[in-house]
């Protein structure tokens, strides 16, 4: 018998989870690779290294944790960064000013806010779509366009946006594709596979899954486009420290198992509540009723742990319900095992002025549920209760 093919890249997503950067230590055998906490690395000669010399521009615990996130996103490498909007600042940071960047309006708000209010001093312009459509993108895009920025599903009303279709977009431009692929995680969507030329995460949501560690990740496609972001991972050095990578990188390994989990609870929270009284509307991607719910299909292999419902009842029964759960915590961020509960309203949208809130379908009675991975049918009690 041939012995199988189990190099990395033939390797299946939850066996990569596992093995990709987790070699043993050669020098005493240890499973799980030590976490490297020195800063600096003895020189036999000067400049003679076994390739490791300062912290900040490379360490073994990140070096293995860049692998595994590369593998994972089909991507030529990673740059890992002390959190999401650290990367994010990276990748803008590889533009010009005159640059452009054209992003969909419904944006997570710190990378809104890192556009409006400390890269337009610098004239790099952020121009917003307030479409889906990829034809929206093209009405925004000009000569100095370098960048499409867009997030997939999106924040909190979880429209999904077509990659390959953005990413085709892109090029015939002379521009680059970024997607934010925090929500979805490379266990349901691989944007580099799609045609984009960047993946970015915060990992301090599904990645890490635990929400006890902060941090962000490029992931490229090519190794060209790695240049400028490892140069600036460098210059600018916010980097992860080696416990907080470490971890991370612990996290990685469940991803596979979680995201399962996460989307069968997230399906069966959907379905049972899209016509319970108590509900005006269920927004869930995996919903047919969605309005991209066939696009869902075509590019992600699961619509995700997120859920995003308006309550009956306006303000005022939207927070009897955000204060009645006892296993959904009322709490900002997503992605983690535990359940979480989100008005963005007041809560992560506040600083949106409410017109333009409202307008794009942030209401008073919008919830954003982060679905954990408990017993769906006690996260169902949960909520029934806090509804009734
Ligand atoms: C949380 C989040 C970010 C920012 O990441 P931090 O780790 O908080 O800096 C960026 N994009 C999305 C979609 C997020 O949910």
């Amino acid at each position: 018998m041939e012995a199988p093919n189990l190099m990395e890249a033939a390797m299946k997503f939850c066996t990569k989870a596992i093995h990709v950067g987790q070699s043993p230590d050669p020098s005493t055998g240890s499973t799980i690779p030590p976490i490297h906490i020195s800063t600096t690395y003895t020189q036999a000669s000067p400049g003679v290294t076994k390739g490791y010399d300062y912290s900040r521009s490379v360490n073994p615990t990140r070096h293995n944790y860049e692998a595994v996130l590369a593998a994972l996103e089909c991507g030529a490498e990673c740059a890992t960064f002390s959190s999401g909007l650290a990367a994010t600042t990276c990748l803008f940071n590889t533009l010009r000013p005159g640059d452009n960047v054209v992003a969909y309006s419904d944006l997570y708000g710190g990378t809104y806010r890192l556009l409006e209010q400390v890269f337009r001093h610098w004239n790099l312009e952020g121009r917003y779509s307030d479409e889906t459509s990829t034809s929206s993108f093209e009405k925004l895009i000009d000569a100095n366009t370098k960048l499409i920025w867009v997030e997939t599903p999106t924040n909190p009303l979880l429209r999904c946006l077509d990659i390959k279709a953005l990413a085709e977009l892109a090029h015939a431009h002379g521009a680059k594709l970024a997607v934010d692929n925090t929500f979805a995680t490379p266990a349901l969507q691989n944007p580099l596979n799609l045609g984009a030329d960047y993946s970015v995460h915060s990992t301090t949501k599904y990645i890490g899954g635990h929400s006890d560690v902060v941090g962000g990740a490029v992931i490229t496609k090519t190794e060209a486009d790695m240049e400028p972001v490892r140069f600036y991972q460098n210059a600018a050095g916010a980097v992860p420290g080696p416990f907080d990578v470490y971890l991370s990188h612990r996290g990685v390994k469940t991803l596979g198992l979680r995201m399962d989990r996460h989307v069968e609870n997230a399906r069966r929270i959907a379905s049972h509540f899209e016509d319970h009284a108590g509900i005006e509307k269920m927004i869930y991607p995996g919903l047919e009723s969605h309005p991209d719910f066939a696009l869902v299909g075509s590019q992600m292999s699961g619509p995700g742990g997120m859920v995003s419902m308006v309550i009956k009842g306006g303000r005022d029964g939207t927070f009897r319900f955000c204060e009645r759960t006892k296993l959904f915590s009322l709490a900002e961020s997503l992605g983690g095992v535990e359940s979480l509960l989100n008005h963005p309203a007041i809560m992560t949208h506040a600083s949106i002025p409410k017109e333009i809130r409202e307008s794009r379908g942030v209401t008073d009675g919008l919830v954003r549920l982060s679905v954990g991975i408990e017993d769906a049918d006690d996260l169902i009690a949960d909520l029934e209760y806090a509804l009734g």
